[in-house]
Parts: structure tokens; C-alpha cells; sequence
């Protein structure tokens, strides 16, 4: 996703630091930035943040925390969680490379991945966000009865996370080739999911644990 440089960006995310860490304050303290300890989910790449917004408002016994690496696309998610006025949620600016530093071990119940980005090159495959270097990281910081949820439209990103997943040692709980066939109403469309299943595409989701 790319979004128009906001040279204010920086400015504007450091104004709403209760709801957005800008420079990993909270690493290591993750529950002090919420009001109430409640068990910790994480969405990878929140992009405009409808999926993790709407979450954390049917389920406010969960804490929500969306990582993004861009700060002009985490604007729009603060300013949409500053319409909602909801205090379970709040948002981190980091790539996720960085997620072992920012929380403790076995601090996270549950990560999400939605429509990441696909890297179709070979040379590009470390960057995939479901390749084994940063399953490490999601293992070290996640319970051991917690689980990674995967959804995408690109087949070869989705086979290569079954095997790269499969070849891990995870317990896969779901595999779902076509999750809009028959939508289960707890699914919760994201941007992305609603632009990709608008062109005809398939949609792919897998839920494993380590
Ligand atoms: N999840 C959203 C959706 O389904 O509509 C957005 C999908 S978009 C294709 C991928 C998003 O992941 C982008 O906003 C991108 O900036 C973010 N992203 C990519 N790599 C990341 C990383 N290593 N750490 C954090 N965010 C990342």
C-alpha cells in the first residue's frame, strides 16, 4: 500500500501518543498502555485498520494492537480510533522484524495477517511475513495454546505459508480455499479482502498454532 508522503505524519501520530506508540515506548510494558490487563492479540500490516477496529469493538475483553510500519497509513487507523473513542485498542509504528524487542515472551495470544504482501520474488522471500525467520519471532512472543491467523487472495502466498508453516512444526486448526463460499459470520472483511473479493478472487485463510 502505498500512501502520498505526509510531511505533518510524524507531528501528528506524536500528538496521539495514548493512542499510537511512534517510538517504542511501551516496548516490554505492552498491558501499561492499556487501562485494564486483558489478553494481548496483534494484527501485522493493520493498513486503514477497519478489521482490527471492528474487532476491538465486539470483543472489549481482548487488548488489540495494530503494528504498521507506515506512518502515513497509520494516520488514518488514529484518527478512525479517535472517532470510536475505544480504549482497547491501540497502535505501534514498527516493522515487524522488530516485534521480539517490542513484546516480552509469551506476552501475545493471537497474531493476524491479513493480506500481506505477497513478495513473489525468490530473492524477496525472506520478507514474506509468514517465512520461517519471522515465525521464529511470532513463537518466541506468543502462548503456546495461541494461534496465527492468515488470510489472503494469492495462492502461491498461500501455499508457501502452508508449507513454510507445515515445515515449522505448526498444528494447523483451520484451512479454508474459499472462506467466501460460505462466510462465516464471525469473519470480518478487511479493505483489501473486500477489494480482491470484488475482481472474483478467492479468498484463502489458515489458522495454526505453534
Ligand atoms: N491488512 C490490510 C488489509 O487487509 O486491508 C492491509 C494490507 S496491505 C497489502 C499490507 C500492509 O502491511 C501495508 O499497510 C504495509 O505497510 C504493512 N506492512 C508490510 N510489511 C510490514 C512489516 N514488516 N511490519 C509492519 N507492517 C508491514
Amino acid at each position: 500500500m502505498r500512501m502520498r508522503n505526509k510531511p505533518w505524519a510524524m507531528d501528528f501520530l506524536n500528538e496521539h501518543g495514548h493512542i499510537v506508540d511512534t517510538d517504542s515506548s511501551y516496548a516490554g510494558n505492552i498491558q501499561g498502555f492499556f487501562p485494564s490487563k486483558q489478553p494481548i492479540h496483534v494484527e501485522i500490516g493493520t493498513g486503514m485498520g477497519s478489521f482490527i477496529i471492528e474487532m476491538a469493538k465486539r470483543n472489549p475483553g481482548i487488548n488489540y494492537v495494530g503494528i504498521e510500519l507506515d506512518k502515513n497509513v497509520l494516520i488514518r487507523v488514529v484518527e478512525k480510533v479517535k472517532e470510536q473513542e475505544l480504549d482497547n485498542i491501540k497502535l505501534v509504528l514498527l516493522d515487524a522484524r522488530k516485534l521480539e524487542e517490542y513484546f516480552g515472551e509469551e506476552e501475545v495470544e493471537r497474531i493476524y495477517l491479513n493480506f500481506s504482501d505477497p513478495w513473489p520474488k525468490n530473492r524477496h522471500e525472506k520478507r514474506r511475513l509468514t517465512h520461517e525467520g519471522f515465525l521464529e519471532g511470532y513463537r518466541k512472543i506468543m502462548y503456546r495454546e495461541g494461534h496465527v491467523e492468515f488470510k489472503t487472495d494469492n495462492r502461491s502466498l498461500f501455499e508457501f505459508s502452508l508449507r513454510s508453516m507445515n515445515n515449522y512444526g505448526m498444528a494447523f486448526e483451520e484451512v479454508i480455499l474459499d472462506l467466501h463460499a460460505d462466510e462465516p459470520p464471525e469473519n470480518i472483511r478487511t479493505e483489501y479482502e473486500n477489494k480482491f473479493s470484488a475482481q472474483g478472487n478467492k479468498i484463502y485463510r489458515l489458522k495454526a498454532s505453534f
